[in-house]
């Protein structure tokens, strides 16, 4: 005979993206908690992050989704999509639906992301409300939708020099559009890369016919018979048949304030453990947190594995703050790792490559690392940010060269090919002989499905092995 059952913890997401999907991953296949994640968008949750990698595609969200539908039914996980959260009981610990239906929770946990900032520009408001001139991008129906829209411009304004600005604007001009950028700034992701990669970053998009604007923001945009017309702070004119905003994100905090629940200048209030401060059957995770790291892939992931650790009881060791930022447009390729503008820097600048790798070294330690043309080895530099480096270590990561065969640097089986997801180069080979298709290897193992970062690394390791195989 077996003894009384537990009722399990029923713990409610609202929000099905990346810290969602991680809290699941972490807490499936532990009966003491039943997983119900309650998304708004239509689709299976899929890596935000790798959105610009995915314009032009028809079903952007079918392309970068974490798992298929088998693997939450599988692991017991409640998985509601196209299901918005209107409002939180928290007297009866319930979330009340759009359809009028509720969900009780003993656990409840925002992880409700970010929505597009609009910058301060006189008359974007109304247009992107109309949704056919002006656009952003947050989501797979974003990037839909502004696929179908492309088909009808020639001429394309991006608004901000970030790096999803830059993302898009390298993938539009591949597309064939003649493509204005106009960043705010002094040089493109400034604050984020030093001059040196910027300046690079700034030329590679001119050799790719995208005029690049900087220091002169946007200041009103007025729709005419042929499009719209931007004007800039110095008097600058951008006339193009289509405007894609690309200036940032803000915290979804809505839901939790009108919840009476404490909202900080960067998102939901929390604490260290990230429940939030009113409330300790309540926490919030991601990029809707007021918490560190946040506005990040990584962060998100790492915000969800702290909360699993505290629900399973297991011990959580934080990592130093890891920024990851990814471009790879098939034209230009950028990683971004950690802090790369501290410390000091050890550099590579190989003018004839179109290659600057910067390494920052603080108190012995890696502490952030800068890749421009070949980022070949940003997985491995993701593991050396955690880990002990040694010289030799960064000597063979600034002179490897993609193109250029290093025998004794190659992969071992323990080595990791993507770090977010543990995948090893043996788990990836093993997928890989099960079908041929990287990208299907991908989304079994889970591989570069996290920040992203390794994806190149992983189709470059991929193609050897299918040639070196089917040889
Ligand atoms: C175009 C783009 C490029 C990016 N590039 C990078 C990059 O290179 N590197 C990097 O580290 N990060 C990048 N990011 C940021 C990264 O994607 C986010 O940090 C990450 O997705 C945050 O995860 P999250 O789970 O907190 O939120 P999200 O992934 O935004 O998921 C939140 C989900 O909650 C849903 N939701 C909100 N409110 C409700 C409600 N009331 N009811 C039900 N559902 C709700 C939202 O619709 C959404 O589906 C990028 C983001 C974008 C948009």
């Amino acid at each position: 005979m077996t003894g009384p059952r537990l009722r399990s913890v029923h713990v409610v997401v609202v929000g099905a993206g990346v810290a969602a999907v991680r809290l699941a991953e972490r807490l499936a296949g532990h009966s003491r908690y039943a997983v119900t994640i309650l998304g708004d968008e239509p689709c299976l949750p899929y890596n935000r992050a790798l959105l610009p990698s995915a314009l032009g595609s028809s079903r952007p969200a079918a392309r970068l989704r974490f798992h298929a539908a088998s693997w939450y039914r599988r692991n017991g996980i409640n998985l509601r999509t196209g299901t918005a959260v209107i409002a939180i009981d928290r007297k009866s610990h319930r979330v009340v639906l759009a359809d009028g239906n509720d969900v009780r929770y003993d656990v409840l946990v925002l992880a409700l992301g970010a929505a597009s900032t609009v910058p301060m520009v006189s008359g974007i408001r109304r247009l992107l409300a109309r949704r056919c001139r002006v656009f952003t991008v947050r989501t797979a129906e974003d990037v839909r939708r502004l696929t179908a829209a492309l088909h009808h411009a020639r001429t394309v304004a991006v608004l901000g020099g970030g790096a999803t600005g830059i993302a898009l604007a390298t993938g539009i001009a591949l597309r064939g559009r003649e493509v204005e950028l106009v960043h705010s700034d002094a040089y493109l992701l400034d604050g984020v890369v030093d001059r040196t990669a910027a300046n690079l970053i700034h030329t590679n998009l001119e050799k790719l016919g995208v005029r690049v604007r900087c220091g002169a923001p946007a200041r009103s945009i007025v729709e005419g018979s042929a499009g719209v017309r931007l004007v800039c702070a110095d008097g600058g004119l951008v006339v193009a048949d289509m405007v894609v905003v690309a200036c940032g994100a803000r915290p979804r905090v809505r839901l939790a304030a009108r919840a009476g629940l404490s909202i900080a200048e960067d998102g939901i209030a929390v604490t260290s453990e990230l429940s939030v401060v009113d409330d300790p059957d309540i926490f919030a995770i991601g990029d809707c947190a007021a918490a560190l790291g946040k506005g990040e892939a990584l962060a998100a992931w790492e915000h969800a594995d702290l909360l699993a650790s505290a629900l399973l009881g297991a011990p959580f060791e934080r990592s130093p703050f890891l920024r990851t930022i990814r471009i790879h447009t098939g034209s230009l390729d950028l990683a971004v790792l950690g802090q790369p503008l501290a410390g000091t820097p050890v550099t590579l600048h190989d003018a004839a490559r179109s290659t600057y790798k910067r390494l920052a070294v603080e108190n012995n330690r890696l502490v952030g690392a800068l890749l421009v043309g070949d980022t070949s080895e940003a997985g491995r530099l993701a593991l050396a940010l955690r880990r002990p480096w040694t010289p030799l270590f960064l000597r063979g990561v600034l002179f490897r060269y993609q193109d250029v065969e290093h025998r004794g640097l190659l992969p071992t089986e323990t080595d990791l090919l993507c770090v977010c997801r543990s995948v090893s180069v043996a788990g990836f080979r093993a997928a890989l002989d099960e079908t041929s298709d990287w990208e299907e290897a991908c989304r079994r193992t889970g591989a570069g499905t996290g920040c992203g970062t390794c994806r190149t690394a992983i189709e470059r390791f991929a193609s050897r092995y299918k040639t070196e195989h089917v040889a």
